[in-house]
């Protein structure tokens, strides 16, 4: 995959201005995948120049809105008929299991249909303006140069999120993936241009945040900016766009509570799908999802009991290589990001949470394979966490678990509530009013009742408070890269009478 000239911009292959490169390595054993271009602030206002063009001629705006959809549901075909190539290369560059990246490709071709899809069905309205004498409408049009920047857990399908709904809206984008998962976003582009998308439309910018990033939000051509990533950079970024008063859009972090009532443990069944749910929350990825269920809260009564069980599985989770077929889940992205994991758990544990597993790095013969080359960190499970803690409050984004309890519901939804991010949450329980009672008073973006994960194309997503704002998915994630323009026609203009006729 190795390419010196990997960044797109004006339907080219090019390098870095500077002829800057960087290794990409795999961080499951460290393995060179691939020497890529890395741009900087030259190549972005390149491809900002391109995209700016490229939408000021029309040749993207002007096109009907179900051609446009029709080329998106294109991209989908090609997607799903290159899903392995794409899968692997998602698998090489984070270390997530083949599986997981198969079925983030699903996913992904299904979000570029449906928006595909919606492309036809998007026509405005039709507004009642009180008069037969006058015709209002609103028409749906771009919001124009689209900076798209993504994080790397779920590479491509954050990018889609994006750029499905970006095209299908007339939008032109510049994609700014993470530096350290590029690859999807690459394949991405190849479809694109195979679909026939013309030249300047979608542009690719690879590198760091600080010089190939930066100047998508500073930059006065571009007129909007969505970001999916975590609470600091958001926020720098929303500030700096608003210089320029650009349109922004917010995916942040998450601390997702997980709530589980005892009358969901009822059963011998009920409880192991509580447990099992409770587990893929924590430590599906690694923990390395903006929607992780890393706060279990859980009333008192039945806390034992499925305490001891979530630790029992936690514990014969195996970690390990992405090839390896007894692999259950991989390594965290980078050694940076397994030393904050490692320094939160410490943190939690001097402040008196108490350890009931994991806490330390993936080494040796520990999981499927070595783990030595890699950035494994183990399944941690942290008890006896009480509100005051920092680990109760911050975003660990690793396979962690803290454990909180609850008597009463108000109790139950104080906890969960009780956090500055508002993303996702969870509720467990037999009693069906109870759940919908609860869920109703959840400050977050996402409640899942009975379930834990699940998102669809057709439902929208996003956070409140510190998650962010503006939603993806959905009619509303169309919306987010709109303008919504009032047209009102008079039909027999008169003499207002609002001053004098001298
Ligand atoms: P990050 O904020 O470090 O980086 C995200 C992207 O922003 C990268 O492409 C990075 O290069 C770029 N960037 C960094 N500084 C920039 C700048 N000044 N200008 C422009 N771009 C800049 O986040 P990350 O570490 O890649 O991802 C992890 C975070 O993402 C977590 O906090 C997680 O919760 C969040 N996340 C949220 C969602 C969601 O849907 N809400 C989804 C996935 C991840």
């Amino acid at each position: 995959m190795s390419s010196p000239h990997s960044l797109f911009i004006n339907g080219e292959w090019v390098a870095a201005a500077d002829g800057g490169t960087r290794e990409i390595r795999c961080p499951a054993d460290g393995t060179l995948v691939a020497t890529v271009s890395e741009g900087t602030a030259v190549d972005t206002e390149r491809a900002i120049a391109a995209a700016r063009a490229a939408h000021d001629s029309g040749v993207w705006s002007a096109v009907p809105a179900a051609t446009r959809g029709a080329l998106v549901i294109e991209v989908a075909r090609i997607i799903r008929e290159r899903r392995d190539e794409f899968a692997k290369a998602e698998t090489l560059d984070t270390g997530k299991r083949p599986m997981e990246s198969e079925v983030d490709m699903d996913d992904i071709a299904n979000c570029f249909d449906y928006f595909g899809r919606l492309a036809g069905q998007d026509s405005g309205r039709v507004v009642d303006a009180g008069s037969p004498d006058v015709a209002s409408r609103i028409v749906h049009e771009p919001v124009g140069v689209c900076a798209l920047i993504t994080p790397w857990n779920y590479p491509l399908l954050q990018a889609a999120w994006k750029v499905a709904p970006a095209l299908v809206a007339g939008n032109t984008f510049v994609l700014k993936p993470s530096e350290l998962t590029p690859h999807t976003s690459m394949l991405l582009m190849e479809a694109l241009a195979a679909a026939g998308l013309p030249a300047g439309v979608g542009n690719l910018i690879l590198g760091a945040g600080a010089s190939a990033g930066a100047p998508l939000s500073e930059h006065p051509d571009v007129d909007m900016v969505s970001f999916t990533g975590g609470l600091e950079t958001g926020r720098r970024i929303g500030a700096t766009a608003m210089a320029t008063v650009k349109k922004v859009a917010l995916e942040l972090g998450g601390k997702n509570p997980n709530v589980v009532f005892a009358d969901a443990c009822d059963t011998d069944d009920r409880f192991d799908a509580a447990v099992d749910n409770a587990l893929n929350a924590a430590f599906l990825h690694s923990g390395q999802v903006c929607s992780a269920g890393a706060r279990l809260v859980i009333e008192e009564s039945v806390k034992d009991r499925f305490v001891d069980e979530l630790v029992r599985r936690a514990q014969a989770i195996m970690v390990g290589l992405p090839y390896d077929a007894a692999t259950e889940t991989g390594p965290l992205i980078s050694a940076d990001h397994r030393d904050k994991v490692h320094a939160y758990v410490q943190r939690a544990v001097e402040q008196g949470a108490t350890l009931r597993c994991g806490g330390e790095f993936g080494s040796g013969d520990l999981g499927a394979g070595s783990l030595d080359e890699g950035w494994f960190y183990l399944p941690t499970v942290l008890d006896n966490v009480t509100r005051d803690m920092d680990c109760a409050h911050d975003e660990a984004f690793g396979p962690t678990v803290t454990v909180e309890t609850f008597t009463t519901e108000d109790e139950a939804v104080g906890i969960a509530n009780d956090t500055v991010y508002g993303l996702a949450g969870a509720v467990w329980s037999g009693d069906s009013a109870r759940a919908q009672r609860v869920a109703a008073r959840l400050r977050h973006g996402t409640v899942w009742i009975n379930e834990f994960g699940p998102y669809l194309p057709q439902a929208e997503w996003g956070g409140f408070g510190y998650s962010g704002f503006g939603r993806e998915l959905g009619p509303t994630g169309l919306a987010e890269y709109q303008e919504h323009k009032h047209v009102y026609e008079n039909l027999r203009p008169a003499v207002t009478g609002w001053f004098a006729q001298r």
